[in-house]
């Protein structure tokens, strides 16, 4: 069977840079079986965010949202892997972390929407934009993970 081609952008905002969760970050995706595929240490500048953010241009966080996204590092990430964005979504928890689930990295290590840690793309619509803004095609590696067959039935 064809490996599956599902991928999230998921982002370790400056916040999270801060706060020193990279690891636990990456921990997270990795425990749960997906694959990570593009890795990435940047200064995000604020057309890249404002890019990223498009679709709240106008709202009243998007300022904010760039300002403190430009003012230092973020780790941008690549992870791939059967249900990745449904579930990444649920690895990161809801947008206002008060409402996360325990459990959630919102939910275990952030109270504010605007300190809320973590970014993944929402759709493959949103990912695919999301990737292409982040990476180049070819800081994507395909490679393939050992024992994948014990932890996917479609892989
Ligand atoms: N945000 C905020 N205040 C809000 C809503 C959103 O500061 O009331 C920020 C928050 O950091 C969030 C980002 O804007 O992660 C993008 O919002 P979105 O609704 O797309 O949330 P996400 O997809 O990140 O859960
Ligand atoms: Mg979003």
């Amino acid at each position: 069977m064809a490996a599956t081609r599902e991928r999230s952008l998921i982002l370790v905002k400056h916040d999270g840079v801060q706060r020193g969760l990279v690891g636990e970050v990456i921990r997270r995706f990795e425990n749960r079986g997906f694959k990570l595929i593009g890795l990435k240490y940047v200064q995000a500048t604020r057309a890249q965010l404002e890019s990223h953010y498009e679709d709240h241009k106008g709202k009243d966080f998007f300022e904010p949202l760039l300002a403190y996204g430009s003012s230092g590092p973020a780790v941008a990430m690549v992870w791939e892997g059967h249900g990745i964005i449904t579930a990444g979504r649920a690895i990161l928890g809801a947008t206002d972390p008060i409402k996360a689930q325990p459990g959630t990295i919102r939910g275990d290590y952030a109270t504010a929407a605007g300190r809320n840690l973590v970014h993944g793309s929402d759709s493959e619509k949103a990912a695919k934009r999301e990737v292409d803004l982040w990476f180049k095609a070819e800081e994507l590696l395909t490679w393939h993970r050992a024992g994948a067959q014990h932890l996917h039935d479609k892989y």
